[in-house]
Formats: C-alpha cells, structure tokens, sequence
C-alpha cells in the first residue's frame, strides 16, 4: 500500500547527522515534518529547507532535553505547529554523545546521559500520546553498544540498552491502540557532521575490517530503516529492536 501523504512527524535531534537524515527521508512521502534541535538553530533551519526540497512541508521546534521543563517546551512547540492535527509518527533520534569509560565519567555526565537519552524519551512519549493518533508510530534510535562490549563507551550503552527496554515494554503497553513502538541501532555511522570523530589514520579501515558488508555506515543507511519502521509496511513489527549496522561485530569474516 502507498504511504498516506500527509503524515505528520516529530523528529528529535534534526538539527543534522542521521535526525536530519530521517526528516528529509520521510518528508519524501509528503510529510509534515516537525524539525526538533536543541542549539543549532541553522542547522534546523537547514534540515527544514531540506525537507522543503524533498517534497514535504518542514517546521523548526526548539527545545534543550535533559533539563526541567524538557518536554513540556517541546509538545508547546509541537501543539503550535500542529494546531489539532494528530501526530502520526514520534522518532526519537536525539542523544547525548559517549562521555568515556568507567573512571572517566563523571556523576554530572552520568546524569546527563540519563536525563538527556533515557528521561527525555521517555516522558517526551507520555506527553505526545494524547497527540498520537490510534495506529501510530514510535521508533527510538539506540545503538549497537547495546550488543557490543565496548568499555569505551559503558555509561552511554546503559541509556541506550534502558530505551530498548522501555521499547519492548511500551509495545506491550500500547498495542491496544495500535500503535507500534521499535527500536533502530545503527552501528558506526558518518554523517555530513561528525568527520572528525572518524578522523583518525587507519580508524575508519578498522571498523569496516570488523564490518560484514565492510564500510562505515551512512545517515541515509539509517534514515530507511527508520523510515520504513515508520511505515505502514512495517505495522506487524513491534517491540523490536533493528539493528542498522552493516553487520558490525556479527563474527569472523571468513570460514
Ligand atoms: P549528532 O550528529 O550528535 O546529532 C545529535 C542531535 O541531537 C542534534 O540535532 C542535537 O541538536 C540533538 N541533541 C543532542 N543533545 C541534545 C539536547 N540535550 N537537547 C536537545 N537536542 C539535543 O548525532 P548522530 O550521530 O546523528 O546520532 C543520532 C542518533 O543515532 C543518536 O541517538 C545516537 O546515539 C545514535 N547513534 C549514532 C551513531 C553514529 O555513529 N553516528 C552510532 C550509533 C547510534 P543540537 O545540536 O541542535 O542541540
């Protein structure tokens, strides 16, 4: 079946990297797309044009998670621009970025990561579901640290394996409205902004080497997964949780 034209979407996190990937995917489909970001107001500015570009009608929302009154500026801004049209889709991309091993991170970053990756989501769905329509969709962006052994990154794979929980359960929770929740967890991903995080000489051969389809991932990669969770093609999943990496760490590469 065709994608209903139309739809209207939230994506947190749009101000660039893979939320601006999702938001200008599905504004392809002729989406309202609710553009949210935190900081970078030109850079929303930009996915909002690029949105336009795509085919569907963009909107900046501003709003900084992690802090008091997080959600409640967000849905005021989100209620504004939708003027009592539903919500048909909620993406969850926004993250607070790894804060370092055990040893390195502080109690303040902890916190942060939690208020900003786990508490964020989470009340930020609460708040939407009267806004939600019946049948809709919430897909949140969590990562393969989840799966992955990686001490580099311990306090910020626990945000991302709570958002996984909360997935499994609120499906459980809101399947009586129809409504699917899942999860996408890209695996290494450049994007158009984060170069310099793959910058490092021989970095970005060691990850493809450790890659079932041997490359880095990209924000486009991602963005379809995201967007066909989203779909109506993907309304007998879920509670899941998708991994969009290339197959990063599945095993050996050879027999
Ligand atoms: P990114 O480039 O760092 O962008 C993060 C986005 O989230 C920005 O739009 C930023 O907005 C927003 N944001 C961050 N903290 C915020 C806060 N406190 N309040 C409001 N907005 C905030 O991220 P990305 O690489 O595209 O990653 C997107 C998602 O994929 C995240 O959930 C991340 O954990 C996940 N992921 C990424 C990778 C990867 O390799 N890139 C791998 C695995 C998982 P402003 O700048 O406007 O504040």
């Amino acid at each position: 079946m065709a994608e209903r034209t139309g739809r209207t979407v939230l994506v947190t996190g749009a101000s660039r990297g893979i939320g601006r990937a999702v938001a200008t995917r599905i504004a392809a489909e002729g989406a309202t797309v609710l553009v949210h970001f935190g900081t970078d107001g030109r850079g929303a500015e930009r996915t909002v044009e690029e949105v336009r570009r795509a085919g569907g009608t963009g909107f900046a929302v501003r709003a900084e998670l992690g802090v008091d009154g997080d959600v409640e500026t967000l849905l005021a801004g989100v209620g504004a621009v939708l003027a009592g049209r539903p919500l048909d889709v909620l993406v969850n991309n926004a993250a607070a970025a790894p804060a370092g091993p055990l040893g390195v991170t502080t109690r303040a970053e902890f916190d942060r990561l939690f208020a900003v990756n786990v508490r964020a989501p989470y009340f930020l769905i609460e708040g939407a579901l009267p806004l939600l329509r019946d049948g809709g969709r919430i897909v949140t962006v969590s990562s393969v640290a989840t799966r992955m052994a990686n001490p580099a990154q311990t306090s910020f794979a626990m945000t991302k394996g709570a958002v996984e929980t909360m997935t499994r359960t609120l499906a459980a929770q809101l399947g009586a409205r129809g409504i699917t929740v899942n999860a996408v967890a890209p695996g290494a991903t450049r994007t158009a902004d984060n170069g310099a995080a793959f910058e490092l000489p021989g970095l970005v051969e060691r990850i493809a080497a450790l890659t079932a389809l041997d490359r880095l991932g990209t924000a486009e990669d991602v963005a379809e997964v995201v967007a066909f969770l989203a779909s109506d093609a993907a309304r007998w999943i879920t509670g899941q949780v998708l991994d969009a990496s290339g197959g990063l760490f599945l095993g050996p590469r050879v027999a």
